[in-house]
């Protein structure tokens, strides 16, 4: 059995309803992370993902590269999305119970870094619960200890785009490959993942319902797909 926390980047989408229907249909609860300063007119379908029982977190307000801020642009960009978030909450009517933070681009910040991480747990930001994760490089790149919540493997998928020449097929040999470059082996057998999937509208156009193709994949091939778990802040 492999285990798994599902976390969707760069909400809200066109695709997000779908999405959402798509996992309540596969009783799949997933972390989506919001860029409030991106998709203006398609808010609502953030409203929809929380009521339809998503969990969402803080991407920042306008998906910057954290290492080329200043300090006080880095928290501008995460109290922004900070006040987007409660106020999606409260018009969703959920109760918001956790303040998770994902870095656009998985930048931490450069020189900045542990500042912001100082930051995230003064503004008691959860962490997601880690302690099942056993990849060597979660400890090594210092994972385990920090607030903001990266990832074990990224689908990539958001590299199909119009004239990149990547497909879906690579995705699938990067999925399918028992000896990778990173050593995450994702059909490894006995293993925790915190995975990467993105809700891009592109996407969706070049390759409806991606999502789908993936998710189903690895739930045939044995996954178990966990509820989000997070340390008290
Ligand atoms: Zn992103």
């Amino acid at each position: 059995m492999i285990h798994a926390v599902l976390t969707i980047d760069d909400l809200p989408s066109q695709n997000t309803r779908a999405i959402v229907d798509y996992l309540n249909s596969k009783d799949i609860q997933a972390l989506m992370f919001v860029v409030g300063g991106w998709y203006p007119g398609s808010r609502e379908n953030a409203v929809y993902a929380l009521q339809h029982g998503m969990i969402l977190g803080n991407h920042s307000f306008t998906h910057p590269f954290f290492s080329e801020l200043s300090r006080e642009e880095c928290i501008e960009e995460i109290e922004k999305n900070e006040e987007f978030l409660d106020k999606l909450y409260e018009d969703a009517g959920v109760e918001r119970r956790f303040r998770p933070f994902r870095f656009p681009y998985g930048d931490k910040g450069g020189e900045n870094k542990e500042f912001l991480q100082e930051y995230l747990k003064d503004r008691h930001f959860n962490k997601v619960t880690d302690t099942s994760f056993d990849f060597p490089f979660w400890k090594d790149m210092g994972l385990d200890k920090d607030i903001d919540t990266f990832w074990t493997f990224d689908f990539g998928e958001y590299n199909i785009r119009k004239g990149s020449g990547f497909t879906e097929e690579d995705v699938f040999k990067r999925v399918e490959d028992p000896y990778p470059e990173d050593g995450v082996n994702v059909l490894e057998d006995g293993r925790h993942h915190l995975l990467l999937l993105h809700a891009h509208d592109e996407t969706e156009e070049l390759v409806p319902e991606y999502y789908k193709h993936f998710i189903d994949y690895l739930l045939d091939k044995g996954y178990v797909f966990d509820r989000p778990e997070f340390f008290d802040a």
